[in-house]
């Protein structure tokens, strides 16, 4: 793929933790291209900079060194202003522990980023509605997230990523807290998702969920060894 077709991508990116004895190689020189429309899976043990690469592909934190790029914006050189504006309308996380309001329905945590970026009350409210919809939780919209299964927890945690329209999705770990039966209903809202094209990056330790889509197994980028055979191991967790 050519750095042009890419939607997000970056380039001998870096970032390290501490100084001399304490230097952690958290990510050490990745290179990814992620194609619109694309789902790649990102794996790899414990330790080995997943987390820390999805945060600098979202400006959630910024690289010690290389280029991240979004629809063709460099994401490294953003002001913080730049960067905030970015993960509202650009890019939605999903996280392991899901990260619901736990005083607020399932409804009303997936309308909140609207809310938030300064929307009429009656758009959230309606673009939130079919999101819970999409997601195959219309009956329980007004749940609180303690009342539903874990399953279900990520499920609105996905809805609210989508609530924005966001370029891409970024998910870490999305199935890591739930058990093999909710795992499986992620997947497939995953890959309904990625049949209405939308570009997904998920972080995963499980090589089924990248080997076993429906769709034929996602591309797969593996943690980084290839860059930094030596700095991984002391870095590791
Ligand atoms: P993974 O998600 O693959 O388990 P992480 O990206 O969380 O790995 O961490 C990669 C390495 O960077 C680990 O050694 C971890 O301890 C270290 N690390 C991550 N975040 C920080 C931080 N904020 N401060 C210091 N070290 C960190
Ligand atoms: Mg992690």
């Amino acid at each position: 793929m050519t750095e042009d077709a890419a939607l997000l991508s970056c380039c001998g990116l870096r970032k390290t933790f501490g100084k001399d004895a304490g230097l952690v190689r958290a990510v050490d020189g990745v290179d990814l291209d992620v194609a619109a429309g694309e789902t790649v899976a990102i794996m790899g043990p414990s330790g080995c900079g997943k987390s820390t690469l999805l945060h600098l592909l979202g400006g959630l934190d910024r690289p010690s060194g290389g280029e991240v790029r979004l629809a063709g914006s460099r994401v490294d050189q953003m002001s913080e202003r730049a960067l905030a504006r970015l993960r509202q309308d650009s890019v939605g996380f999903v996280f392991q522990a899901f990260h619901l309001m736990d005083e607020l329905t399932a409804v009303e945590n997936v309308e909140l980023p609207a809310l938030l970026a300064g929307r009429p009350a009656r758009v959230a409210r309606q673009r939130a509605t079919g999101l819970i919809e999409r997601v195959g939780l219309a009956e329980r919209a007004g749940f609180m997230p303690a009342a539903l299964s874990g399953g279900q927890r990520q499920r609105v945690a996905i809805a609210r990523a989508l609530a924005g329209e966001p370029l891409v999705i970024l998910a870490d770990e999305p199935t890591g807290n739930l058990d093999s039966a909710a795992t499986l209903e992620v997947l497939r809202l995953f890959e309904s998702l990625h049949a209405a094209g939308q570009t997904l990056v998920v972080v995963t330790h499980d090589s089924r969920i990248a080997a076993t889509a429906p769709s034929g197994p996602w591309p797969t980028w593996t943690g980084g060894h290839e860059q930094a055979p030596a700095g991984r191991p002391a870095g590791g967790a």
